[in-house]
């Protein structure tokens, strides 16, 4: 069996011991006859899986009782919706930070549901950094602060969670939720969609402190009140069965490799392998101002777009594959989220040096 690494900014690697125990499974599992995929979502069967998938994540993430763990479908993109539908209920007014392209998407869909302001941006210098936010730049009288944690496409990450007081913090973790440990009591309200860090595409996380549920208006559609899914344990309707399957297999990865403390020490190792290389390097550079780099996302370029292609033509056929960078950024981009092994990090910088060496030889020559 051939497994390349996936640089994927998501969907994106899976760990291997998931798929194959995934595999091992597929066809009958634990002797019902069926696939997880064929079992009624009220059986006992899926019962236990969601109760335990819940469990795990409540665990690995040591998320305190008065928080609802919610498993839905939407994306992280129908959050940017049901965020504001629920929660701007009291003054109808929220204050966002824009630290890149899903922050602006977040903005946008908010404004139909009320007063949204922005209060910092790094939108002058391309987003290449993450604003300074304090408590005085926000509204008190503010619904929400939104903030999105680690911006995938620009490669930027907060360092520190921003101090909003009273005001409830909601944040898109899609793309760093699990990576390293986090106080989620500092958070009224996270999500996450899966296809990142969690597990197959369709399954959305959300964790919400429960005095934020219920706040809806009467017009609000059943399915984007998060009461709806709150008082049915997320089975008000067949929720993403096999997806809420998988996560919880790979929550049962983490826990097995140490939890999120021993994955953030593994994430920071992998990081920091790629900026040392980075740094070392004479043809490739990080457009990304140091204190705010991503662990997940790592941008990176040449000074060259012919050989930011060539680059990743040429690592595609080294099984180093979905590395050119987002469309609006250009250059290269290394997901290496949880799933992408120190292994896949370490061919990377080597091909890195080995493609330099062998460019620059062929300019000296010319
Ligand atoms: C991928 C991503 C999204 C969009 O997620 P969907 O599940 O495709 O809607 C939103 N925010 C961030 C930070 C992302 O990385």
């Amino acid at each position: 069996m051939e497994r390349i690494f996936n640089f994927s900014a998501g969907p994106s690697m899976l760990p291997l011991q998931v798929l194959e125990k995934a595999g091992q499974e597929l066809v009958n599992y634990r002797n019902s006859g069926m696939s997880v995929m064929e079992l009624s979502h009220r059986s006992n069967l899926f019962t236990d899986i969601i109760t335990e998938a819940e469990q795990l994540l409540r665990e690995l993430m040591a998320i305190p009782d008065s928080y609802k763990v919610l498993f839905i479908q939407g994306g992280a993109s129908q959050q940017f919706a049901m965020v504001p539908m629920n929660l701007l209920g009291k003054n109808g007014k929220a204050d966002y930070v824009n630290t890149g392209s899903w922050s602006k998407k977040a903005i946008k869909e908010a404004k139909k549901f009320g007063d949204i302001r922005v209060i910092a941006t790094s939108e002058e210098a391309n987003f290449t950094y993450i604003p300074e936010v304090d408590r005085t730049m926000i509204d008190p009288e503010a619904d929400y602060v939104h903030i999105t944690t680690n911006n995938t496409i620009e490669g930027t990450a907060y360092q520190a969670i921003p101090d909003t007081g009273n005001v409830p913090l909601v944040a898109d973790m899609s793309s760093n939720i699990l990576s390293d440990e986090i106080d989620v009591s500092k958070f009224g309200l996270i999500y996450a969609g899966a296809q990142k860090n969690i597990g197959p595409a369709g399954l959305t996380v959300v964790i919400i402190r429960e005095d934020l549920i219920g706040g809806a208006q009467e017009t609000c559609p059943t399915m984007l009140d998060y009461k709806t899914h709150s008082e049915s344990g997320s089975l008000y309707n067949t929720p993403p069965t096999y997806g809420i399957y998988m996560a919880k297999l790979v929550f049962e990865w983490l826990k097995d490799l140490g939890g999120l403390k021993e994955m953030g020490k593994i994430n920071r190792e992998k990081a920091k392998k790629l900026y040392d290389a980075l740094e070392e390097s004479s043809m490739f550079s990080s457009p990304v101002r140091k204190d705010s780099r991503s662990l997940m996302n790592i941008p990176f370029v040449s000074d060259s777009p012919d050989l930011d292609a060539a680059f990743v033509k040429e690592a595609k056929t080294k099984g180093l594959e979905t590395l050119k960078g987002h469309r609006s950024v250009g250059g290269m981009r290394a997901s290496i989220y949880n799933a992408m092994p120190v292994e896949g990090v370490q061919s990377l910088v080597t091909f890195m040096s080995d493609f330099e060496n062998y460019n620059k030889q062929k300019e000296e020559s010319k």
